[in-house]
């Protein structure tokens, strides 16, 4: 089950922003075996996809997917020096797939920044530099032990330590991890040490709630952030964290009516959902039938059989064939019977790789 986990300086609006995540979240009835921590919201993924599946098999239920976020608070100047819940903070970091930096781009007098100012570049800035200590503590960790290693003649020494000089280079002038250009062969070499400015990061900088409609275009703090987070490859969800804790408090058909009425058409929490989906190269792909039609969470490139595995492993260790329609044509026939008469539902073997909006049927061997 993937995670995301939600950090930023205090004072930015993460609780804001995770109270809206879990006001919003999933129904619990659909994930019974997950324990939920405190920290911890589940969001289903929005796909409009499953409303069409369930009106074309008229199915009992639907389960959209879903995903974790996670609210790591903690995090201040000095983290990696033990200042404030310091390393246990950058412990959590540790676990999740991917980051959500929250930084704050709205204005308001009455809320005081810890900084003394808006300044969304210093802010992202301070972060960074707390994730590249943690990461330059672990790397001379393992440099150290390579030189032993070396020295006993463990020929891979030599390749991992090459690595690290690269990595250390960069981190030395504050750059992070994922910002250093490596081979495959490079990133393998290093993949068990989990640096924690490797993980895939986008920014959700919070705007005024005034201003939702047009921040991501006119806000000049989410322009800076923009330019900074493309020089990473990184993403930017300009969001208010403020307005989705009150859209979270609405009911679907209100909540439709509060975002047309601000010109939105979608929010932000969607936005932020789709974005970190992306983030993690991550795809759909959909069960339909009477009983119930739902999405299934992939990473891309994955072949029939793992996919079959995210439903049972039963059916991953007996799988023979997958049926399968793309989700276009099958609205298009309008029916799994007329798709079939087209010729639209094939028959895939082990090594096909499933397409985002494959609706899926698995045969196989009990
Ligand atoms: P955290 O310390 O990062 O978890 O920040 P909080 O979520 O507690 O937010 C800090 C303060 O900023 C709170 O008083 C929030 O109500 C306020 N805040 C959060 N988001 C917004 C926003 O979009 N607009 C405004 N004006 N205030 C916000």
């Amino acid at each position: 089950n993937l995670e995301v986990g939600i950090v930023g300086l205090p004072n930015v609006g993460k609780s804001t922003l995770f109270n809206a995540i879990t006001k919003a979240g999933a129904e619990a009835a659909n994930y019974p075996f997950c324990t939920i921590e405190p920290n911890v919201g589940i969001v289903d993924v929005p796909d409009q996809r499953l409303q069409v599946l369930h009106e074309m098999y008229n199915s009992k239920k639907t389960t959209p997917a879903a995903f974790r976020f996670v609210d790591i608070a903690g995090l201040v100047k000095g983290a990696s020096q033990g200042e404030g819940l310091g390393n246990k903070f950058l412990e959590h970091i540790r676990q999740v797939d991917a980051v959500a930096q929250v930084v704050r781009c709205f204005e308001d007098g009455d809320i005081t920044h810890v900084e003394g100012s808006i300044d969304p570049i210093r802010d992202i800035e301070i972060i960074n530099t707390e994730l590249c200590l943690a990461d330059m503590e672990v790397l001379e960790r393992r440099m150290q032990k390579l030189v032993k290693l070396a020295k006993a003649g463990v020929k891979e020494a030599k390749a991992e330590q090459a690595v690290l000089e690269k990595i250390k280079a960069a981190l030395d002038e504050g750059r992070t991890v994922r910002s250093v250009d490596l081979t495959e062969d490079e990133l393998a070499l290093i993949k068990e040490m989990n640096f924690l400015t490797m993980k895939p990061t986008l920014y959700v900088a919070n705007v005024g709630e005034d201003e939702v409609a047009t921040a991501d275009a006119e806000n000049p703090y989410v322009q800076k952030v923009k330019e900074y987070a493309a020089t990473e490859g990184a993403e930017v969800v300009a969001i208010s964290a403020r307005v989705e804790s009150e859209i979270a408090e609405l009911d679907e058909d209100e909540a439709k009516e509060f975002l047309h009425e601000m010109g939105l058409e979608q929010s932000g929490l969607e936005k932020l959902i789709h974005a970190a989906f992306d983030l993690l190269g991550l795809m759909t792909f959909l069960t339909a039938g009477p009983d119930e039609c739902r999405a299934w969470t992939i990473v891309k490139g994955t072949v029939a059989p793992k996919a079959a595995g995210k439903i049972h492993s039963d059916i991953e260790r007996g799988f023979i064939r997958a049926e399968i329609v793309s989700f276009d044509d099958l609205v298009a026939a309008g029916s799994t019977a007329a798709a079939r008469e087209k010729g639209q539902v094939r028959l895939e073997g082990k090594d096909y790789v499933m397409q985002d909006g494959d609706v899926t049927y698995f045969r196989f061997n009990v």
